[in-house]
């Protein structure tokens, strides 16, 4: 998890010039400022459309994340995705999607994988999400949150580490990304981060190892 204030600045003013475009384009008084909200993403440059609850991984429980909590982009196409960053909460799942809804944490990320092995996505992959700490690192990568904390062994269990997986085995898939420890790090590994998670008990030797087995078996494709 990591705070990131300095996350704000670029895309908005981007994202205020288009939408001060459509307005202008169409007549502001005729736009509502739900249309505005609508309207938006229609523009070029600015992505696909949307559906509502639509998840990048099949399976995955759509809870959305706050708006303030990440940024609207087009990725792969406006920024390309090289890499999944690991995270575990330091508290429970329930927590953890508490404070990614609330537009005060500032930070979020895309998803969460409980101790059970269900995971919920909260920002589209598409999007930028806060959680590294980090705006470049932010671009480039997708965020997976784990419950738990990370000086406890018995946080990480098995149908946690296999969840994530595959889930990170799909994220691979999908942009093409090698599975290995240069693409796929800890928030710890992210240069200027004070973050230690996922901390000791993540084993990563093992970790690769089933994300190497999901994506062998193609698991984890797009929903
Ligand atoms: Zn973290």
């Amino acid at each position: 998890m990591g705070k990131q204030g300095e996350e704000r600045g670029g895309a908005v003013s981007r994202r205020t010039l288009v939408v001060a475009g459509a307005a202008a384009a169409m007549g502001l008084g005729l736009m509502a400022r739900g249309d505005l909200g609508h309207a938006w993403w229609r523009l070029p440059r600015d992505g696909e459309p949307r559906s509502p609850g639509a998840v990048d991984f099949a399976g995955a429980q759509w809870v959305a994340a706050s708006a303030a909590n990440y940024r609207r982009a087009d990725r792969p196409s406006d920024y390309p995705i090289d890499m999944v960053v690991i995270h575990v909460t330091q508290g429970s799942y329930r927590g953890a999607l508490k404070v990614f809804r609330d537009p005060s944490h500032e930070a979020a990320a895309h998803y969460v994988v409980r101790k059970d092995g269900h995971v919920a996505q909260m920002v589209r992959e598409m999007d930028v999400a806060f959680h590294a700490g980090n705006r470049a690192y932010n671009e480039r990568s997708v965020g997976i949150e784990h419950e738990g904390f990370v000086d406890r062994r018995e946080s990480f269990t098995d149908a946690m580490l296999a969840a994530s997986a595959r889930l990170t085995a799909g994220i691979c898939g999908r942009y093409g990304i090698p599975v290995d420890r240069e693409h796929v790090i800890g928030h710890v590994e992210v240069p200027g981060t004070d973050h230690t998670d996922p901390g000791p008990y993540w084993d990563w030797d093992r970790y690769m190892r089933l994300v190497r087995r999901a994506r062998e078996r193609g698991a984890g494709a797009a929903a």
